[in-house]
């Protein structure tokens, strides 16, 4: 049996390419950081990180955040959104003459997912070390009284998810009259999760003189409704608008029937043990059954859904992320925005709900300067989806071809005893047999 997974010599899928002239026109930076006129003490941060050059969302956004300005960003995950602008917030923070520290929180930025909060406050926290700049990342699911005992220190950037963030401002351990940046993270996700008219509340709590920065992933209309009424003559950046999904990313779609899923993906893992696979599925229960079918051939995966808490949900994106785990199954919800390195495929094992998801599940593999693979799995009913999908990133996804014969030994490949499948299919088959009238030519094999 020919392995069908394997990774190809990695050439670039020339159909997501950014057309070359837009990207001539998204002229990219020579500047290095240390060219910068920014604090000294971000820019050994940014060295200690290995960030030498800004990406082209860092170079377009720093200057005005610098200013001021009010910036309306569409962005993914992946582009190095995050210090775009967290550099210029801690440095304006630092640069303060009269930071006092007993002024309150300076700087908001509301995210919509605790895996988030937790990604993003750590970018801060690393580029503010050294400096006068204090950070918090304040999320859910666990315990609030230490929480509160840090609010009540000082501090300067607050970085939270709404729901927590509430509770404490009703709770009166959130002052919110001294900021004067916010910032919307995902704005786009913070839409779909309903938290919309909180942050309208929160917009209007804040001094009136305030700068705001707003970061999407997507741009649809209702983002572009939304956006202008947070922002007042912003600034707009806009990352590859035609080609949001990452530029060094293969694509291809493997037409599989729903039930044969777990026996690709048995296959796909078994092909490629050293890779990080991150498994992309529509329910909670999905999820779950996965790793069930994983486990039973020897697999080792975790899960990432909602239903897990908080302390178990840490504790498997850290075993994801040092590899010790190598197979992530988790739900669109939980998984957005995240980064985790070396993720080398992205499985669409159930198609998204909404195609502007496939973008944001893609983007979880071939970051920064790695090169990853997005296989999706697609069985006759998902179809319609998947020309969703390509309708809204304009582009075909390469189909692989699975032969006949391919797609059998990859049911003969699993070691899935329990599952019992092969009985279930041969009853099936007889069953249509018998249903059928005799068959009078030759019959092929
Ligand atoms: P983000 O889009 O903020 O999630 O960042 C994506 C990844 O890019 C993260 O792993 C960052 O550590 C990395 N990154 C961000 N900025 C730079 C830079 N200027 N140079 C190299 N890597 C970067």
């Amino acid at each position: 049996m020919q392995e069908l997974f394997i990774k190809k010599p990695f050439t670039f899928d020339s159909t997501f390419l950014p057309n070359r002239e837009k990207f001539k026109q998204n002229k990219v930076s020579t500047m290095r950081f240390e060219d910068y006129h920014i604090t000294f003490e971000i820019k050994k941060n940014l060295s200690k990180l290995g960030f030498v050059k800004p990406t082209d969302i860092q170079f377009k956004s720093i200057p005005p955040i610098l200013k001021g300005e009010d910036v309306l960003a569409i962005a993914q995950t992946g582009t190095g959104k995050t210090a775009a602008f967290a550099i210029p917030i801690i440095d304006k923070l630092h640069q303060q003459k009269n930071l006092r520290r007993n002024d309150g929180i300076k700087c908001l930025v509301l995210v919509p997912t605790r895996e988030l909060a937790q990604q993003i406050g750590d970018v801060f926290e690393k580029l503010s070390r050294h400096t006068r700049v204090k950070t918090f990342t304040l999320f859910g699911g666990v315990e609030q009284n230490t929480q509160i005992a840090r609010l009540e220190e000082s501090l300067d950037i607050l970085i939270a998810t709404p729901g927590r963030m509430f509770d404490l401002i009703s709770q009166g351990y959130i002052k919110l009259d001294r900021i004067n940046t916010l910032v919307l993270d995902e704005a786009d996700h913070m839409l779909d999760l309903g938290f919309i008219k909180d942050i309208l509340d929160i917009k209007r709590k804040l001094p009136k003189k305030h700068q705001t920065l707003f970061f999407s992933a997507t741009i649809n209309e209702k983002i572009k409704k939304l956006a202008y009424s947070l922002v007042e003559n912003a600034i707009r950046i806009q990352i590859s608008p035609k080609d949001p999904v990452a530029r060094n990313v293969n694509h291809s779609v493997a037409f599989i029937k729903m039930d044969d899923k777990r026996f690709f993906l048995e296959r796909l893992i078994t092909e490629n043990p050293e890779s990080k696979i991150l498994v992309f599925v529509r329910t909670k229960v999905r999820a779950e059954r996965v790793f069930k079918a994983m486990e039973r051939v020897n697999i080792t995966s975790v899960t990432i859904h909602s239903d897990k808490d908080q302390k178990d949900r840490f504790s498997v994106m850290s075993q994801f992320r040092s590899g010790e785990v190598k197979v992530l199954v988790a739900t669109d919800v939980s998984a957005r925005g995240i980064d985790i390195p070396n993720v080398e495929y992205v499985v669409n094992y159930d198609l998204p709900e909404q195609s502007e998801n496939y973008v944001h599940r893609v983007g979880r593999t071939g970051r920064g300067k790695e090169k990853g693979f997005a296989v999706t799995f697609c069985s006759d009913e998902e179809k319609p989806i998947l020309k969703e999908i390509e309708t809204f990133m304009g582009k075909e996804i390469t189909v692989m071809d699975i032969e006949k014969n391919d797609y059998h030994d990859t049911l003969d490949f699993t070691e899935d005893a329990d599952g019992n499948w092969k009985a279930l299919i041969n009853d099936n088959e007889a069953f249509l047999k018998k249903q059928k009238k005799p068959f009078k030519g030759k019959r092929r094999k």
